[in-house]
């Protein structure tokens, strides 16, 4: 058991806390230190957001519900808080500025793994043109729709092991552009994804086990192919800065919102987690334009706290939700990893403030009032950002604004919503209904 490994400083007390499954802040001592030697150049980012702007005539050719937006795969920023402030319940925060970035609603993939997973395999099709010489460098990625590129790239498979939202942004845009493409999920995942995927002529391999489970299998099967490329969601570079580069449209937005972002006005992100590399890499975008006018929070569920884990722990090892007798059963599924990205938690040591946890029963209640105050639907996963505004008026964060000299009344925060709005309507309903009666039993309590 973890708790005799002599590598730990996961004290006691903590895995204590996380033992008992109910909802926490752990605040990151070691935010703040130097970033690992082999971290993503800002240079890097930037070439990601070049390569998401030369794909954007390739993107409204392939899927012409892209029209409006040119190609451009975005979402909204909206004030919460002006326009219903009973979303939160303490009066104190219905005078802060309160947003949602809205990537429950990024077209076609339906959640924030569009960012990552449209990038790595544009990126991927960018890559194997260039050494066909069907395009040259820098050349726009229209070029990758003619024939010839889809007959090359019919000669390739590109595979994904996924809980289910990632597998339908690689498995979609990965068939769009030409590829075979495989999406290996575990038994559990949701039957209406894996059915939009094979309509869409995706192949779905099904896996016994949880999710690391399903990575371990399309891993060790795409290692046998050459011609197949494995989207690997526990260290990938490419969906990282896919996500990074969502850092550049959320500062423009801020400012067309008029909120100054620096040291005094501090922005405050609150990101749903997985396995880290979405949150990660928006974390990092993020830093690599604000510094330290921007503070990042995690939220993971309290069955899933991998990456609160890996960071508390504090080793090169790899430490799991399980090493510390947690279950990583939640209804949030795309938050139900057991153990945090090796690429990503290095990175996060030295940039993310903190995590919270979070009860499932809140995030339903969480979804459901964000339907009911705003009229907007998204999955149990999304919701789980919500608490965030909550735990930083709370006194456990009071030590984290002193040290940071925060007034938390100047901040603006930011709540990540991830996902939703490819659910079909009857498991939205039954979403709403589960969160409508928490409420409901809540509020008679009080
Ligand atoms: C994948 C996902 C996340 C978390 O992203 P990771 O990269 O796994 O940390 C959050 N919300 C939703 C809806 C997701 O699908």
């Amino acid at each position: 058991m973890f708790e005799n490994s002599p590598h730990s400083t996961l004290d006691h007390t903590l895995i204590q806390q996380l033992q008992q499954k109910t909802a926490m802040l752990w605040l990151n001592p070691y935010l703040g230190c130097a970033l690992p030697n082999d971290a993503p150049s800002v240079h890097a980012i930037q070439a990601a957001q070049d390569r998401l702007q030369r794909s954007q005539a390739l993107l409204q050719h392939l899927f012409p519900e892209l029209a409006a937006s040119q190609g451009q795969i975005e979402s909204d920023l909206i004030a919460l808080n002006q326009a219903e402030p009973a979303l939160f319940t303490q009066p104190k925060l219905s005078k802060q500025a309160i947003y949602l970035k809205a990537d429950h609603a990024l077209p076609i993939a339906g959640s924030i793994k569009a960012r990552g997973g449209f990038h790595e395999v544009i990126a991927i099709a960018e890559q194997i043109a260039l050494e066909q010489q069907l395009i040259t460098a820098e050349q726009d990625l229209l070029a990758l729709s003619t024939a010839s590129a889809k007959a090359c790239f019919a000669e390739y498979t590109i595979s994904v092991g996924s809980t289910g939202n990632l597998g339908l942004s690689i498995g979609i845009m990965a068939a769009a552009l030409g590829f075979k493409a495989v999406v290996h999920m575990s038994v559990e995942a949701k039957e209406w994804k894996k059915q939009r995927l094979r309509d869409r002529g995706v192949e779905v391999v099904e896996h016994r086990g949880d999710y690391a489970a399903a990575v371990a299998g399309g891993r060790a099967e795409a290692a046998t192919h050459p011609k197949c490329h494995f989207v690997d969601d526990e260290q990938s570079t490419l969906l990282f800065l896919g996500y990074a580069a969502a850092a550049t449209h959320l500062a423009q937005q801020l400012q067309q919102q008029q909120r100054q972002i620096d040291r005094e006005h501090p922005l405050i992100v609150y990101i749903p987690c997985g396995v880290g590399g979405a949150p990660g890499g928006i974390c990092y975008g993020l830093k690599a334009i604000f510094g330290d006018a921007v503070h990042c929070f995690f939220a993971e569920p309290v069955a899933s706290p991998c990456m609160l884990v890996q960071l508390a722990a504090n080793t090169d090892q790899a430490v799991s939700v399980y090493d510390i007798g947690l279950d990583n059963k939640t209804e949030a599924d795309g938050l139900a990893v057991g153990l945090a990205s090796t690429l990503v938690s290095p990175l996060m040591r030295a940039q993310l403030s903190g995590v919270f946890t979070v009860e499932d029963p809140q995030l339903y209640q969480n979804l459901y009032q964000l339907k009911h105050l705003e009229q907007i639907e998204v999955e149990p996963s999304a919701a789980a950002a919500l608490q965030g505004p909550v735990w930083l008026n709370h006194p456990a964060a009071q030590d984290y604004l002193n040290s940071h000299n925060i007034v938390i009344a100047q901040a603006t925060h930011v709540i990540w919503s991830t996902g939703g709005c490819l659910v079909p309507q009857q498991e939205m309903q039954k979403f709403q209904r589960i969160g409508q009666e928490i409420y409901d039993r809540h509020k008679s309590k009080t």
